[in-house]
């Protein structure tokens, strides 16, 4: 039950025992006024206005001061209390009595019952009510204890949550928490925290009404009550905002209806007020100390709030700038293109301190050239080439340090022309940092601000930062542009090449075979008889001839394999088919130079879908290799399955064998081992890159195992079934 019921309750008992027809139970509001708290009343109009009374020229007002009851029986005839039995005469009340409500000579309130006969109350009622006040009297103080030590509760739990909740960095929620809890705490009406920057208050943590209801239009600082707290740094309690100021000029607190006000100031850590914490009630208050003091503490812990969302504001926009950092060093990678780059750095440096436009300079011989620009087009109107040295980004770069100018229109560092553009497109403040790339620096980043400003050493720190990466960036993006223009070079020289030696090797082909034509038809004495040294002679012709067309043929098809010019016919086919073919060719070749060439061939060799012609080609290749490289012992092809459905084509010769560490380079085009005579094993170096090329093509690998002087394997590994039958055009 709380008070308001107790009180209502112990009326309606009190009827039992002293019938009445109105019964009320006030209490003091302030020095001099009194309210009704509870009443039980059969009137059929209100003996008190609703609201506060005055104490004086009332009985109520009597009985408060001197703590003693009074008792009316007619006010008919009874000429004290002039405001109390003209207020009553208009609801009917004849007779009243009024007792003190006091616990230890400390008033509580009053107990007031009325009655519309005259004489109803007189000493019996007295002595009857005497205890029945003091009962009520213990009521009222205990529950007020009650109330107190709860709230005193709710304060300590308040005060707890808030030190919780300052680690919270959402400001405005603890504050609107903070001032929603003080609320229900100190039964105020409204309270909020109010912030004093640059002249102007700004309402925060607003609770109790709509926030643009409190702020007066104007909300400039003036000569309030906050404004009073501010200037003396202490809380200020005002029980009516009203009383003293005249009805015509009340504050405008009051124009809002306000009439308790408190306002506890909020300290920075250096000791500065930079607020107020205000409460507001709409009807008369006293605030007690404690409440005050409460305050004032709860006004402590949002200033620490604040700090921490500053300081909380400060690291996240440290670590935005961070996090534009490492999206500059990402983008580095797509950001190679300089058409985007430049610009998107410009711009980045822009956001970076939040600054009107940013502009990019980089070193180009003795000048100082824009690359880059973000912003206002006007900007464009400052020269695109700078010598070094010249204005203050020239300067920046020669002096290879960070240089800030607070109002451009007066730094002598900058040309006259530039000073102007930049008056006249409104630009206030600059600042320039190098652009370093190690100790060289290849540029600046040139920032412009239309609001008059300092930079801060942080910002500048970070600023600079931001450039060192960005010279990465632009440095790499130039390397990348080289590289570009090489590799676009490079595809050119290597076109032309392919173009000349496909020219050449056609150009060559056609009257090496006429030659080698004709040579034949003379060897066969189509023109004639010859003798034999014209014969030898035809015949080396011949012989050389062959050579250079094998040599020709074998350029041809390189080119073709390199430019990916090459058609594969993917079709079914048995070892066998290779392999028959491929005996028949090498057994004479092997048998005139006296060696054992075996064919081995595993059993049960599923057939295999591929280019058997590709692959006759690399085995030709390596049988060739084998056959040419090897004087004494054997060659030998065996063919098995290898794990993974592979098959593995092994060609393994116990001929001179390749040094270890020429085995690196023999796929390469026109590579030849140094230590091996040439008269006797004549070569192009070009078999074993067409090999590797055609592996490649037929989706498999090639593997070599040698020791010097003792034998070469080489094994080709190939799928059993190639999975896509690739076109080359
Ligand atoms: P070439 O026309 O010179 O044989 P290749 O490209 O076929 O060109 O081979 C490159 C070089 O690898 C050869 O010049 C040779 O020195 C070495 N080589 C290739 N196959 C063998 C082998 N079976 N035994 C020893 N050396 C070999």
């Amino acid at each position: 039950m709380n008070l308001k019921e107790i009180c209502l309750t112990l009326c309606r008992e009190i009827h039992k025992l002293v019938p009445y027809d109105r019964a009320s139970i006030n209490f003091p509001q302030g020095k001099d006024r009194f309210v009704v708290y509870a009443e039980e009343s059969r009137l059929s109009g209100q003996a008190v206005p609703e609201g506060f009374s005055v104490v004086e020229g009332t009985a109520t007002g009597w009985v408060m001061h001197h703590l003693e009851p009074v008792t009316c029986r007619d006010i008919l005839t009874d000429d004290r209390f002039a405001l109390t039995h003209q207020r009553y005469r208009t609801v009917g009340i004849r007779s009243y009595i009024i007792l003190p409500l006091t616990v230890e000579r400390e008033l509580l309130g009053v107990l007031n019952l009325g009655s519309l006969s005259p004489d109803r109350f007189g000493q019996k009622e007295l002595d009857i009510l005497s205890p029945v006040a003091e009962i009520l009297s213990l009521a009222i103080k205990n529950s007020r204890l009650y109330e107190e030590s709860r709230a005193r509760e709710e304060m300590q739990k308040l005060l707890k949550e808030l030190s919780q909740d300052i680690v919270v960095l959402d400001v405005d929620a603890l504050l609107q928490k903070l001032t929603l809890k003080i609320r229900e705490v100190l039964k105020v009406d409204v309270s909020d925290v109010r912030l004093m920057a640059d002249g102007e208050w700004r309402s925060i943590g607003v609770s109790g009404v709509e926030p643009g209801s409190l702020q007066p239009a104007s909300s400039r600082v003036g000569h309030g009550l906050s404004r009073a707290v501010i200037q003396s740094g202490r809380p200020i309690t005002v029980s009516d905002v009203t009383a003293g100021s005249s009805p015509s000029d009340p504050p405008v607190m009051a124009r809002n209806g306000f009439r308790g006000y408190v306002g506890v100031p909020l300290f920075s850590r250096n000791g500065e007020v930079i607020g107020v914490l205000r409460v507001l009630t709409y009807r008369e208050r006293n605030f007690t100390q404690e409440e005050v003091d409460l305050l004032q503490q709860l006004a402590g812990g949002a200033a620490i709030a604040f700090e921490n969302s500053r300081l909380f504001k400060e690291v996240t926009q440290k670590s935005l700038h961070l996090e534009a950092l490492i999206n500059v060093n990402r983008d580095i990678a797509s950001l190679l293109n300089r058409a985007f780059l430049l610009p998107h750095i410009a711009d980045c440096a822009r956001q970076f301190l939040g600054v009107d436009g940013a502009s990019f300079r980089l070193v180009d011989g003795d000048c100082l050239v824009r690359a880059g620009h973000a912003g206002d087009e006007e900007l464009l109107a400052l020269s695109p080439r700078l010598r070094l040295g010249e204005s203050i980004s020239g300067k920046v770069v020669e002096e290879n340090r960070a240089i800030a100018a607070r109002n451009v229109f007066d730094d002598p560092l900058i040309i006259a022309e530039h000073r102007r553009i930049l008056n006249d497109a409104g630009y206030c403040s600059f600042l320039g940092v190098p652009l370093r790339l190690g100790e060289r620096v290849i540029g600046t980043i040139n920032l412009y601000s239309k609001r008059e400003r300092e930079f801060r050493p942080d910002e500048i720190q970070l600023i600079t930062a931001f450039a060192d990466q960005a010279a990465i960036a632009v440095e790499n993006s130039r390397l990348f542009e080289e590289l570009r223009k090489k590799s676009a070079e490079l595809e050119d020289a290597f076109k032309l090449k392919t173009d000349f030696l496909n020219t050449m090797a056609h150009e060559l082909r056609t009257p090496l075979n006429v030659v080698i034509g004709t040579q034949q038809l003379l060897v066969e004495g189509s023109y004639g008889q010859l003798d034999n040294q014209q014969v030898k002679a035809l015949s080396r012709i011949g012989h050389y001839s062959k050579d250079l067309l094998d040599l020709i043929n074998e350029i041809l098809d390189l080119m073709r394999l390199e430019a990916k010019k090459v058609t594969l016919h993917c079709e079914e086919f048995s070892v066998r088919d290779i392999t028959d073919d491929l005996e028949l060719s090498f057994d004479l070749l092997a048998r005139e130079k006296g060696l054992k060439l075996k064919f081995d061939i595993a059993d049960g060799m599923p057939h295999l879908w591929g280019d058997p012609g590709r692959l006759r080609e690399v085995l030709q290749n390596l049988l060739a290799n084998a056959v040419k490289y090897t004087e004494r012992g054997k060659v030998e092809l065996h063919v098995s399955m290898e794990k993974m459905g592979n098959v593995a084509w092994t060609v393994s010769d116990t001929g001179i064998g390749i040094r270890h560490t020429d085995l690196p380079h023999i796929f390469e085009p026109f590579f030849m081992a140094e230590d091996v005579d040439r008269r006797k094993y004549p070569g192009s170096g070009l078999g074993l890159s067409i090999v590797k090329r055609l592996v490649d093509l037929l989706e498999g690998d090639i593997a070599v195992e040698s020791e010097h002087g003792r034998g070469s394997r080489f094994t080709v590994t190939l799928p059993l079934h190639m999975k896509e039958q690739r076109d080359y055009m």
